[in-house]
């Protein structure tokens, strides 16, 4: 088990998820990503580096 580092909610990593993979915190929605398994360890990811795939092209001009 590992704590969500937002809002301390208990999360529980599946065994197939590996360093680097990103979840997503079920009560405060934020990204996270895995730092570490055994022990588990998250940070969250910045927000701007979860929404450039989605970001919108500026440069129509
Ligand atoms: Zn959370």
């Amino acid at each position: 088990m590992v704590s969500c580092p937002v809002c301390q909610q208990k999360l529980k990593l599946s065994f197939t998820m590996l360093v680097g993979s990103i979840v997503v915190c079920p009560k405060c929605d934020t990204d996270l990503r895995i730092t570490s398994r055994e022990p588990d360890q998250l940070e969250a990811v910045p927000e701007a580096e979860t929404h450039n795939a989605n970001a919108k092209p500026e440069s129509y001009a």
